[in-house]
């Protein structure tokens, strides 16, 4: 015996922001644990110390085998749902909230036409003087 050997699973109560409209999310995950507490009285090579997990008086620390397990395990961009629209590139708001709003806004006179074009009952003017 060497030390103690702690296995185990965690849960954690996760609280962020998604990447895509900033909303909030609370989630949870579940990691698996698995660390060598080695006894503190034990020869061990200094340069190792910052690998090695030891107990303190016969107690383990469990706190960064559990941060670096939870962390490790974190979503890299977490998103409130898988088809999170986003936020509105005009005014910020958020379009899962308010996935129909517009923005009346002026359209480029280049752009005019096609607008007219794609209106319901719009008809293509022919060219006049062709007869
Ligand atoms: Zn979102
Ligand atoms: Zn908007």
């Amino acid at each position: 015996m060497e030390g103690v050997l702690v296995t185990g699973t965690a849960r954690a109560g996760l609280e962020g922001e998604c990447v895509r409209c900033l909303g909030p999310i609370t989630d949870e995950i579940e990691v698996d644990l698995q660390e060598l507490y080695v006894y503190d009285d034990q020869q061990h090579d200094p340069d190792e110390d910052d690998e090695v997990s030891t107990l303190q008086d016969d107690l383990l620390d469990l706190e960064p085998l559990l941060r670096d397990a939870v962390v490790l395990a974190l979503p890299f961009q977490p998103l409130c749902g898988p088809d999170c629209p986003g936020l509105c590139p005009e005014c910020g708001a958020r379009l899962a909230d308010d996935p129909d709003h517009a923005h009346e806004e002026p359209v480029d006179p280049r752009w005019a036409v096609l607008k007219e074009m794609s209106e319901p009952g719009a008809q293509i003017h022919q060219d006049d003087t062709r007869q």
